[in-house]
C-alpha cells in the first residue's frame, strides 16, 4: 500500500486522518483509474523515526509550532523530517502549524526563534490575525482545486501567512511593496526562490475596504502548506487534490520507503 503519515506529536492528527479516509474513498469509487491495479492507502499517526522511514508522503497538521519542534527535537525527529522534506523529496502537506514547520523562516516568535523543518523559501508571519477569539472562517477562491462548483471554506485559526519569498540567502522578495500591519500588501504572484519556483496557490482577499490580500496557500516541489484548516471542515477536495499528487509521484516510481 502506499503509506501517508500524519505526524503526531500534537494537534489536529485524528481529524486528517478521517478526511484522508474519506478522500481516498472518493478516489477509489470515483475515479479508479487513478490507482494502479492493487494500489490502495493506508493512514499511520508518525511518532518515530521508524514510522515516518514507512511513509510515502506525510502531513504536519495544524496545533503549535513552538510545541512540536520541541518535541520532534526531544525524539530526534527534526533531522529525519528534514531529510525526508529535503533530500527524500517526499510529498509532504503542512496546515496552520504544519506550514510554520515547512517554511524556512518563521518571524514574529516570540520565543525569538524555533526550531524548523524547512522546504518551503518563504518566511512566514505567525499569528498574522491575532489570538484564538480571532480566528475567523472566509470563503475562499482556490483556483487550483479546479472548477469549483462552491468556494473552499477556509477555516483561520491563529493562522500563518506566507511574508514573501526567500530568493537567495541574502535576499528575501515581499509579498509587497507596501506594508499593512507588518504585512505586504497584494501579492506579486509566483517566486523564484533558492529552490526553484515558489507557487502561489491561494490568496485570502479581506472583503471591503482597501484591497489586501495574503499568501493562504503555496507549493514548492514537493512541499505544500496551508495556512487554513481542511480538516476541520466535511470537504475532502483539497485532500483528494494532494493524494492524487501523491499518486502521480507514486506511480512515478520515485517514491521508495524500507520495508
Ligand atoms: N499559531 C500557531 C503556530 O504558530 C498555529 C495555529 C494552528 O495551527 N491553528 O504554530
Amino acid at each position: 500500500p502506499i503509506t501517508v503519515g500524519v505526524l503526531a506529536l500534537q494537534g489536529g492528527v485524528g481529524e486528517h486522518i478521517a478526511l484522508l479516509r474519506r478522500a481516498s474513498a472518493h478516489l477509489v469509487s470515483s475515479q479508479p483509474e487513478t490507482l494502479p491495479d492493487g494500489t490502495s492507502f493506508t493512514f499511520i499517526e508518525v511518532r518515530t523515526a521508524e514510522a515516518l522511514a514507512q511513509c510515502h508522503a506525510l502531513i504536519i497538521p495544524g496545533g503549535e509550532s513552538t510545541t512540536m519542534a520541541i518535541v520532534a527535537r526531544r525524539l530526534g525527529l527534526l533531522d529525519p523530517l528534514r531529510q525526508f522534506v529535503k533530500i527524500d523529496n517526499k510529498p509532504v502537506w503542512g496546515t496552520c502549524a504544519g506550514l510554520v514547520m515547512l517554511a524556512e523562516e518563521a518571524s514574529a516568535t516570540k520565543q525569538g526563534g524555533q526550531e524548523l523543518v524547512g522546504g518551503l523559501d518563504v518566511r512566514v508571519l505567525r499569528n498574522r490575525y491575532g489570538t484564538q477569539i480571532q480566528s475567523f472562517v472566509a470563503d475562499l477562491d482556490l483556483p487550483f482545486l479546479g472548477e469549483a462548483e462552491k468556494p473552499f471554506r477556509g477555516v483561520f485559526i491563529r493562522a500563518p501567512v506566507v511574508e514573501g519569498i526567500i530568493a537567495s540567502s541574502s535576499s528575501f522578495v515581499d509579498n509587497g511593496t507596501e506594508k499593512v500591519n507588518g504585512v505586504g500588501k497584494g501579492v506579486n504572484g509566483n517566486g523564484t526562490g533558492k529552490n526553484g519556483s515558489v507557487e502561489v496557490l491561494g490568496v485570502y482577499r479581506k472583503s471591503g475596504g482597501k484591497e489586501e490580500e495574503d499568501i493562504v496557500a503555496v507549493k514548492q516541489r514537493n512541499v505544500f502548506g496551508t495556512s487554513f484548516h481542511p480538516e476541520l471542515t466535511d470537504d475532502i477536495r483539497i485532500h483528494v487534490w494532494w493524494l492524487k499528487r501523491v499518486l502521480e509521484r507514486f506511480r512515478h516510481g520515485d517514491l521508495v520507503v524500507s520495508a
